[in-house]
């Protein structure tokens, strides 16, 4: 048997860190050796620190492990971190200076120019940004990776496709969130109860911003963006998984729907050519009933990992519409940094 990679996770005891504790059990690659968390947690055994809120009980076999700070050393061969924004900067930098790669879902680095900002389905090929990276930082083994926005991916699995086969030129999405993306315990039950909060903190920017990067091509030494006009909108909604699209789009060629359709429930890419543990045997799930997708009943789709698409149509505005679901603490954080480890190991970066 070959010998797994010991990891650790850098916000270990939040949303993103349990259910990164969830999907590494039993994964033939990777074994949990060290988990890190803020000094409210530091110390104390992960059972003690950590309220477990995802169903199902805590594995047994992190409830002994001693937190630790995010901070190296950490005994282990890279680490996946899930620390807030305002700690995640400094703290992935130093892991990376002392050759423990990061792989991360915190945004600071993701608009980093040497930072790939991976989907593995999508811009796979972005992994040689981490050459560049340790060039000019002088990291030797270490690295930064990042995986995209929780809305980000889900808007471009979708569009990726579309994309490659078609020209996207134009796209206007609109996104309705759900409460765990705000982390625990999040929105205050008497803001999220009965209502719809018309503004997440910076998620339209990213959403603009990461789309364009992700489906930009690799050119010398940096990203080409793609030459996408975009324009998002965000909301909160009383959901507990699961973020909604709904994206209407122009394309530099004449499609019709079937063309649509086609190209996103025959895409397949570098993860499932690889057979990458956590891939999904369909990355886009096209669903024909009138009132699909819903968050209830497809963010599970693929262990999680797929994208459902429905309600596909011609648009009177742009040429096309159609709304895209995918699990945001999965698809798009911890299930998200897992399968961009996967590729890593694949390519001779872990
Ligand atoms: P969360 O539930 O609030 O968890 C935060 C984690 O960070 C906890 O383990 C917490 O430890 C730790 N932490 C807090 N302050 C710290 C500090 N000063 N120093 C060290 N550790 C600290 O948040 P989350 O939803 O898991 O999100 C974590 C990160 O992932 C964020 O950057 C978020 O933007 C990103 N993300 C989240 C989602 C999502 O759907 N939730 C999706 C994509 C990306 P204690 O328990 O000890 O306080």
């Amino acid at each position: 048997m070959t010998k797994k990679f010991h990891v650790g996770i850098l916000g270990a005891t939040g949303v993103v860190g349990q259910r990164f504790i969830q999907l590494l059990q039993n994964h033939p690659q990777f074994e949990i050796a060290a988990l890190a968390a803020s000094d409210r947690s530091q110390g104390k055994t992960y059972a003690e620190a950590c309220t477990w809120r995802l169903p199902g009980e805590m594995p047994d076999f992190v409830k002994q492990i001693i937190v630790q700070p995010p901070a190296p050393p950490l005994a282990c061969d890279f680490v996946f971190s899930s620390l807030p924004t305002e700690v995640a900067k400094q703290a992935e930098e130093d892991f990376a200076r002392a050759n423990i790669p990061v792989i991360s879902n915190s945004s600071p680095h993701r608009m980093g120019p040497d930072v790939p900002l991976l989907i593995p389905e999508v811009n796979a090929d972005h992994v040689g940004l981490i050459d560049v990276q340790r060039k000019n930082r002088g990291y030797d083994r270490g690295f930064i990776v990042t995986n995209p926005n929780c809305s980000a991916i889900v808007i471009v699995m979708a569009l990726a496709p579309l994309h490659a086969n078609f020209g996207v030129t134009s796209c206007v999405v609109t996104t309705m969130q759900a409460l765990s993306g705000a982390g625990y315990p999040g929105v205050a039950s008497l803001d999220a109860t009965d209502n719809v909060i018309p503004f997440i903190g910076g998620e339209e920017e990213k959403i603009e911003a990461e789309t364009l990067k992700l489906l930009g091509k690799i050119k010398a030494e940096a990203i080409e963006d793609a030459p996408i006009t975009v324009s998002a909108q965000c909301n909160r909604v009383n959901v507990t998984d699961g973020h909604i699209a709904s994206i209407r789009v122009s394309f530099a060629k004449k499609v019709s729907t079937a063309d649509i359709r086609e190209a996103l429930s025959s895409f397949r890419a570098v993860p499932q050519q690889l057979k990458l543990h956590s891939a999904p045997e369909r990355p886009v799930i096209v669903r024909d009933e009138i009132d699909r997708p819903q968050p209830r009943l497809d963010r599970d789709a693929g262990s999680g990992m797929s994208v459902t698409v429905g309600r596909i149509s011609e648009d009177g505005v742009l040429d096309y519409r159609f709304v895209a679901l995918g699990h945001n603490t999965i698809r798009g954080a911890a299930g998200a940094a897992i399968l961009n480890a996967e590729l890593l190991v694949a390519k001779g970066y872990l």
